[in-house]
């Protein structure tokens, strides 16, 4: 693979020169004078690393903005699945090749995905170079006839993923313990563990879920899913947001790991009340996601970081709950922990995925604090170089294919509707 340099970059405010190769950062430096096949100035750039956008469903950027002011549940069954039940491998294809511009052009290296049609979802990816988690969702709505169909299709899937590249890799989704049978479930989960993948699951997004939980079961989701003994480190848990002090003991007994996506929460009015306080003094490593474009409309994670701060500080009233340097490692390093992954984080021996954000504009004059700027004064559209697996993926913005994607989105999204 060929060796990259980016020479004169600031990284945690120190200027550096960064030498890649084979996919990982070799040296980082002030001064290095190597042979590389691609150097890349980076005067007047700061270095950070690629967001890891830990909930998303990457193909529903066909959705954007079609289903607004509802709630989650008339949201769910009235129009997402029923246009979901449209879906192609075609739309799907494109559908996740929108998503990774919009990544890429927000600084996003990573992302853990839970949709439909897998293997068109896993080309498109592979094709823009991002490097992801895709999981094969099981969703069953208590009907045990499929049960056969998803075991097979799952074990599949799995078999196919091992053709995939090293940057893309495998998990099994789980939707919602409220939407998949508890035998589902612990067959999902047992398959996972055999096999040392992540399970990514939604826990806890709504105060209805859990209510009818307890009538239900007499249990939280997530004492439920703990009685079906299926939580385990490999546990990705999406939303989290209405855990109690028992939910997050066992988390942290569990190892489980906490995904909290502030923009989808507050607009579909699920909550805001994120318990990160308590969550990570109970040492349960959490992270940060989007969700899908068809709640939270964008797969902004800068965003999502600022929208993060500003509720937890208002919400606990309370202005050092979330310090930026913390902010930005639930963004980024914690993601990559999350996923057991050498990611998020600019460092020798490290996978290289990082940005190169843009910092000659008004946004960031003066620059006094760049972490302060970064995610409370500018957008993404600061990001101007993102490095993946040690390739340039965009550079001055520019990223190869956007416009056919955009316009095959035009054209094909109206089959959806
Ligand atoms: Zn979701």
């Amino acid at each position: 693979m060929p060796a990259l340099l980016i020479k004169n970059v600031i990284l945690n405010n120190e200027r550096k020169d960064i030498y890649i190769k084979d996919g990982r950062i070799e040296t980082i430096s002030g001064k290095l004078e190597l042979e590389a096949d691609r150097v890349i100035d980076g005067r007047g750039k700061y270095a950070i690393p690629g967001f890891v956008n830990m909930h998303t469903h990457a193909a529903m950027t066909l959705m954007r903005g079609i289903g607004e002011d509802i709630s989650l549940m008339d949201w769910l069954q009235n129009i997402i699945w029923p246009t979901e039940a449209k879906l192609t491998d075609e739309l799907v294809y494109w559908g996740t090749k929108l998503a990774c511009v919009e990544m890429i052009k927000s600084g996003t290296t990573c992302f853990n995905d839970q949709y439909w049609n897998l293997p068109a979802a896993v080309s498109a990816t592979e094709e823009m170079g991002l490097r992801s988690v895709h999981s094969y969702v099981i969703l069953d709505l208590m009907d045990k006839s499929k049960s056969s169909f998803l075991k097979e299709e799952c074990e599949r899937m799995y078999e196919f993923s091992k053709g995939w590249s090293s940057r893309n890799t495998f998990s099994v989704g789980v939707h919602a313990p409220y939407s998949v049978s508890p035998e589902m479930i612990q067959w999902a989960a047992g398959f996972a563990r055999k096999r040392g993948l992540p399970v990514h699951i939604h826990i806890s997004e709504t105060e209805a879920e859990n209510k009818d939980s307890i009538k239900m079961h007499g249990l939280t989701p997530t004492k439920y899913l703990d009685s079906l003994g299926v939580l385990g480190p490999e546990t990705l848990s999406a939303h989290s947001l209405w855990v109690d002090d028992e939910d997050i003991r066992i988390f942290a007994e569990r190892g489980v790991k906490a995904i909290h996506n502030i923009n989808s929460n507050l607009k579909i009015a699920s909550g805001y009340r994120f318990r990160y306080k308590e969550l990570k003094e109970a040492g349960v490593v959490v992270s940060l996601g989007t969700d899908g474009c068809a709640s939270s409309n964008n797969l902004d994670m800068l965003e999502t970081m600022k929208t993060t701060a500003l509720v937890q500080k208002a919400w606990r009233e309370d202005p050092t709950i979330m310090p930026l340097d913390e902010l930005l490692s639930l963004a980024t390093e914690n993601g990559g922990k999350s996923l057991g992954l050498p990611i998020g984080v600019i460092k020798e021996g490290y996978l290289a995925d990082f940005s190169l954000i843009d910092t000659e504009s008004v946004a960031f004059t003066p620059n006094i604090n760049f972490m302060a700027n970064l995610i409370y004064s500018a957008n993404s559209s600061c990001v101007d170089t993102v490095i993946c697996d040690g390739k340039v993926l965009m550079e001055n913005r520019m990223v190869e294919g956007e416009q056919e994607i955009i316009q095959m989105v035009n054209k094909l999204y109206k089959q959806l509707l």
